[in-house]
């Protein structure tokens, strides 16, 4: 078989050039920064503004959804040419909010990248977008907004493994698509629910990985309250009784409770095993008492896979745990509705 073989460019871009003065020989190297980048990568579209998939890529299709996260919170990630030396803190402020909050590490990747490796390429440019999760070598992560902190903490969001929140199974019970108010042939694909997204906890209207209300409306340049013509078009609606949230949806100025939360399961504490007695997403790509791989009872057995002061997060049901249970361990039911018997 024969092997393909891929060629990283990383040499930087110099001038360098050469001038004879007072005898001595100066050689001056002046770092010149490319044109900035546009557009996206070849072999990928964008999908849902801001994600980047392979072509052939439908979020209907099931198998090709799947998310693949970062072994051991572990986060590679490499400045591409286009980075210039000022925005870098701005990454590094933007990677320290994950950081907190959750098991992850984003390390600057040192050396030349193998064909093998994964990490994420952050390249600045003309859009905002990223791929979801990990993905094989050439992920980009490209940054338009580098003055705005939590627009780059939602392309992360999206590197370490997030959709856009609007597309939950359950979103149609929280908000309204209005299709007439969205740009002609922009519904599908930016705003279906994709097969096979997993989601946890209530809608959240808060999170910074939800649309605004605005996104892809017919009001170009961009703004709904209200159009040129001053009527009022928003592309996404929220239901009644849910009013007070319809300013908040795609607020990029803060992390969510809800954002935390699922990133610090999704990337967890060594000392922390879920149960979830409906098996959660069974997702067996990873270990056993993981939040996607949660165990299905909480009896003595499963308890004792809880490390000595660790935490036993439980899903809303019923378990059988009956029992004398000598380690300590902090029990917490985060969505409630937990019996114990
Ligand atoms: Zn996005």
């Amino acid at each position: 078989m024969k092997t393909r073989s891929f060629l990283f460019v990383l040499a930087k871009i110099s001038v360098i050039s050469t001038m004879i003065f007072s005898g001595w020989l100066y050689i001056f190297c002046q770092e010149v920064r490319p044109p900035i980048k546009k557009g996206i990568p070849k072999g990928s579209k964008i999908i849902d503004g801001d994600i980047l998939v392979a072509e052939d890529f439908h979020p209907k299709v099931a198998t090709a959804w799947k998310v693949s996260f970062w072994p051991n919170g572990v986060v590679p990630y490499f400045w591409g040419e286009s980075v210039s030396e000022d925005e870098k803190p701005k990454m590094w402020a933007a990677m320290r909010e994950w950081e907190h909050v959750a098991n992850i590490d984003f390390q600057e990747y040192e050396g030349t990248p193998a064909v093998t490796d994964y990490f994420i390429r952050i390249e600045s440019g003309d859009k905002n977008h990223s791929y979801v999760g990990r993905i094989y070598m050439a992920h980009e992560l490209m940054i338009a907004n580098w003055d705005d902190k939590y627009k780059i903490c939602h392309e992360l969001g999206h590197a370490l493994g997030f959709y856009h929140e609007q597309s939950r199974a359950d979103r149609d019970n929280y908000v309204t698509i209005v299709e007439e108010n969205i740009q002609p042939g922009e519904f599908d694909p930016n705003f279906i629910i994709p097969d096979d997204v997993n989601s946890y906890g209530p809608y959240d209207f808060k999170s910074v990985m939800h649309y605004n209300q605005c996104e892809f409306n017919v009001c170009e340049p961009h703004w709904c309250m209200p159009c040129a013509d001053g009527v009022y078009r928003p592309s996404i609606r929220v239901k009644p009784g849910y009013e007070q949230w319809q300013d908040t949806i795609g607020q990029r100025n803060y992390l969510s409770f809800w954002d935390k939360r699922v990133m610090s399961f999704l990337y967890s504490q060594s000392s922390w095993i879920f149960f979830d007695v409906a098996g959660g997403y069974k997702d067996t790509d990873f270990p056993e008492g993981s939040f996607l791989y949660p165990y299905t009872s909480f009896n003595q057995d499963m308890a004792a896979t809880v490390p000595e002061g660790g935490v036993a997060w439980i899903q809303p049901g019923s378990y059988a745990s009956a029992g004398v249970y000598s380690r300590a361990m902090r029990i917490i039911a985060p969505l409630g509705g937990v019996i114990l018997r």
